[in-house]
């Protein structure tokens, strides 16, 4: 026992004590007991090697010593001020974290999680408009209160009562799943196998999902202004999807020239995942007017953040605006460390080459399995599409889905799960692995997958 519980204790009181909408992953779920960098271990020593990160959280690595000791160290000195007063750790914090992003994006406003974050970025671009109508992509993910979950476009998470008025969610430019697309229409190494009419570089199905987005303001807000229109760089929830090229850069200035502010989510795709840039944004070369972060911003520290221009940032001053925790000297003593340790530890560098080496070996996988439909990402941002069949893309079963997935923890490997029908496998690490570490993954999946085709001929 742990703590004076067992595991089949835990199980019990989970259902007694804890949410009933809490839900586990795996049919007998893995009980945590300690991490460090890449690898978590249960309850009974099992190591498990870590390569969805806590949900894209644990960024550096679990319990990065460096971390530890930062938050160690400023716990012993003072938890808690309240922006009431001044505290060093948060100025210091501040001007790093916005030394790191493009433009005139300069002004931070702390806060404790991802959905907090875009719920702030919401109200802000209201305030900054005098707008009330905002846009965001189906299949996009952005935060469970309130005002967020209106936001989301993943019908797994909507709730039968009904959300805030003045959402509009526009075609998701998917060129895997969508109307139009496919290869050489998203920015990853590995390509979709449908075929495109593209250009080399003329996105056709760009123009297509754009022509999407006009009819929502012609046909859902003609002649009115938009507050903001927000988009994950790289769709996490919504199982990995990658947009099609130019998309983002298009659907900006449409926004823009409609008085509204774009938005970026960066709870996923920040600080160095993609592997080729400090943002998922930069990857469609476009500089938002609100950036929004939490998850590997803190290493698993609860902390996140809503990064604007000096000039939005104004709005937020017409009435009081207060967040208890929001840059709490050890929120923000471990979110500076972080920081850091992306530097020293050239971990951009390594999302790059380990990503590319990743998507290469799990190309082989999708060439040599029927239900691997699709392999997509970038960096350290990957997600595996399963499917009945490569011609059908109809989505794998959530009952198989699930023996493959519990399969592959039974062989020491944790992955992740997502998607609108929940058939895609999301492998989002933390950036410290390495080559062995990526093998080690696409030799368990080859395994799983070996194995599921064995079960199902049988
Ligand atoms: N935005 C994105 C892109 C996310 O993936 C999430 C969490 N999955 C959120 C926002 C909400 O973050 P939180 O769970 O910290 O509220």
């Amino acid at each position: 026992t742990y703590y004076g519980i067992s595991y089949d204790n835990a199980k019990k009181m989970r259902q007694e004590r804890l949410s009933p909408a809490l839900f586990l992953y795996y049919k007998s779920p893995v009980m945590l007991n300690q991490g460090h960098m890449q690898w978590i271990w249960d309850h009974t020593g099992k190591r498990y090697l870590d390569m969805y990160a806590g949900i894209v959280t644990v960024s550096v690595g679990h319990c990065h010593p460096k971390v530890n000791q930062a938050a160690r160290e400023q716990m012993d000195k003072l938890w808690h001020t309240t922006n009431i007063y001044m505290h060093p750790r948060i100025h210091e914090y501040a001007e790093k974290l916005t030394e790191r992003l493009p433009g005139n994006l300069k002004v931070c406003f702390f806060c404790n999680s991802g959905s907090e974050a875009n719920d702030l970025a919401m109200l802000m671009a209201k305030l900054y408009t005098g707008a009330t109508d905002i846009i965001s992509l189906r299949n996009a993910y952005h935060g469970i209160n309130g005002c967020t979950v209106g936001l989301c476009g993943v019908g797994s998470w909507k709730f039968m009562v009904p959300g805030i008025s003045g959402i509009h969610h526009t075609m998701n430019p998917d060129p895997y799943k969508g109307l139009w697309g496919g290869s050489h229409c998203r920015d990853s190494p590995v390509q979709t196998q449908r075929q495109c009419s593209c250009e080399t570089n003329q996105c056709q199905a760009t123009n297509q999902y754009i022509e999407q987005l006009q009819e929502i303001f012609k046909y859902s807000l003609p002649k009115k202004r938009i507050a903001a229109f927000f988009a994950e760089s790289i769709q996490g929830v919504g199982g990995t999807v990658q947009f099609t090229k130019g998309y983002l850069k298009k659907a900006f200035e449409m926004v823009r020239e409609r008085g509204g502010l774009c938005v970026s989510d960066e709870v996923q795709t920040g600080f160095v995942r993609t592997g080729s840039h400090y943002w998922g944004f930069q990857n469609h070369d476009v500089v938002p007017d609100i950036v929004t972060m939490a998850k590997g911003i803190g290493n698993g520290y609860p902390l996140a953040a809503v990064v604007t221009t000096p000039e939005i940032s104004k709005t937020l001053s017409e009435a009081t605006f207060f967040n208890t925790f929001g840059g709490n000297p050890v929120a923000c003593a471990v979110g500076s460390t972080v920081l850091d340790i992306i530097d020293e530890e050239k971990h951009m560098e390594n999302c790059n080459r380990i990503g590319k080496h990743l998507l290469d070996q799990l190309a082989k996988l999708r060439d040599e399995f029927e239900i691997v439909g699709d392999v997509r990402g970038k960096g350290l941002m990957i997600g595996v599409e399963l499917v009945t069949s490569k011609e059908s893309k109809n989505p794998l079963p959530v009952s198989d889905m699930n023996d493959i997935f519990e399969d592959c923890k039974e062989m020491g490997l944790i992955i992740g799960k997502g998607g609108e029908s929940g058939n895609v496998f999301r492998i989002k690490p933390p950036m410290c692995i390495t080559q062995a570490d990526a093998d080690f993954c696409v030799a368990v999946m080859r395994k799983a997958f070996s194995n599921y085709v064995q079960r199902t001929n049988n």
